[in-house]
């Protein structure tokens, strides 16, 4: 069944099949495509999603070969995108793939729910972009549009108000195209209806919308305060001999499995120290600063040279050809291009 070409969802996608956004990732239904970029454009822009998507399916095209895959190499392939928990997340899922439902995904967005990193709004994605199932994907675009649609003036991140808004997207959504509706709906929130100022006059849906009505649509959605990021000085050491550089993989939450230099939130004798290197002379190398979503590095870096390396550090340190197959993330970038000068020069 299709919607009336009269009703809301009518209107929503005659507008979306002239004016949707075309991407690399949109039209298929293979529920791997659709997962796999609904995750990438999770934390990312859009036009940067591209080339990680196609560089991504061309090394793991399907999820038994991400399963297959070891997690250095997966974090390999997710360098520069940022958030690696997502990485680590999908390796996990398609590992539960293969081993609980034989390779085949769970069809429902209840069962996908159950996979590692996959909230609410990804698994109603998947499942109706990928399945026809008829679920809201409610992203920050959705819960705009629908706070502005049915003018809702409580704080739209509470529970209570996001079952209000999910259940008036479900009460719109036409039962033959749901997948259409949800993307419909991430492009009118990305394109027309967007934070600030809506353009209203190029809405698909204006006459259905009560905040346009009340005259001020950009009033809504209701938001908490968001509260700062902390700034975090760190001391970076780039620890060199001969033509080898320390790195360790981390163990911490942010960024687990990603190679680092030495990272100090103490002074940086006190890092040496904790390494068994008291008489290595640090030289300051310049700063460097990588905005996460609730924290901001502030980096000093340092240049250390040691004579010798100890036994116990011999593992870790890396020419720079070995660096190239290490998963490095891009807070490192500063400090990585001064180590590619100084092992090259
Ligand atoms: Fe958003 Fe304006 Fe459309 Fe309402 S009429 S949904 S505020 S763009």
């Amino acid at each position: 069944m299709t919607a009336g070409a009269d009703t809301f969802a009518g209107r929503l996608l005659s507008w979306y099949d002239r004016q949707g956004r075309t991407f690399v990732f949109r039209g298929s239904r293979d529920p791997y495509r659709v997962w796999l970029s609904e995750i990438m454009l999770q934390q990312t822009r859009t036009e940067s999603v591209t080339p990680y998507y196609e560089r991504f399916l061309a090394r793991f095209p399907d999820v038994a070969a991400l399963a297959g895959a070891d997690e250095e190499e997966v974090l390999r392939c997710w360098q520069g995108l940022g958030y690696y928990s997502r990485a680590r997340n999908l390796h996990r899922a398609a590992q539960q793939i293969v081993r609980e439902h034989g390779g085949v995904f769970p069809a429902t967005a209840a069962e996908l729910r159950t996979l590692p990193g996959i909230g609410p709004y990804t698994a109603a994605a998947v499942a109706s972009i990928a399945f026809g199932e008829p679920v809201p994907a409610m992203d920050g675009n959705l819960i705009r549009v629908f706070a502005r649609l049915t003018d809702e003036g409580e704080d739209a991140s509470r529970p209570d108000v996001l079952e209000r808004l999910t259940a008036a997207a479900r009460g719109l959504m036409p039962p033959g195209r749901p997948g259409d509706f949800n993307q419909a709906l991430m492009d009118l929130g990305a394109t027309v209806c967007t934070p600030g100022t809506p353009d209203c006059a190029a809405c698909p849906v204006r006459e259905y919308c009560l905040a346009r009505l009340s005259g001020e649509p950009e009033a809504r959605p209701v938001l908490p305060r968001k509260t700062p990021p902390k700034h975090v000085p760190l001391n970076v050491l780039m620890i060199f001999s001969g033509s080898r550089v320390y790195m360790k993989q981390r163990r911490e939450a942010l960024l687990k499995g990603m190679y680092v230099f030495v990272l100090s939130g103490s002074a940086p004798g006190q890092a040496l120290n904790a390494l068994g290197l008291p008489d290595a002379e640090c030289e300051y190398r310049g700063e460097a600063k990588h905005v996460f979503t609730h924290r901001i590095w502030e980096m000093r870096l340092w240049a250390v040279h040691i004579p010798e390396i100890p036994p116990a550090l011999e593992k870790d340190f890396y020419t720079l050809s070995q660096l190239d197959s290490l998963p490095i993330p891009t807070a490192m970038r500063a400090a990585r291009a001064y180590v590619q000068k100084e092992l090259t020069e």
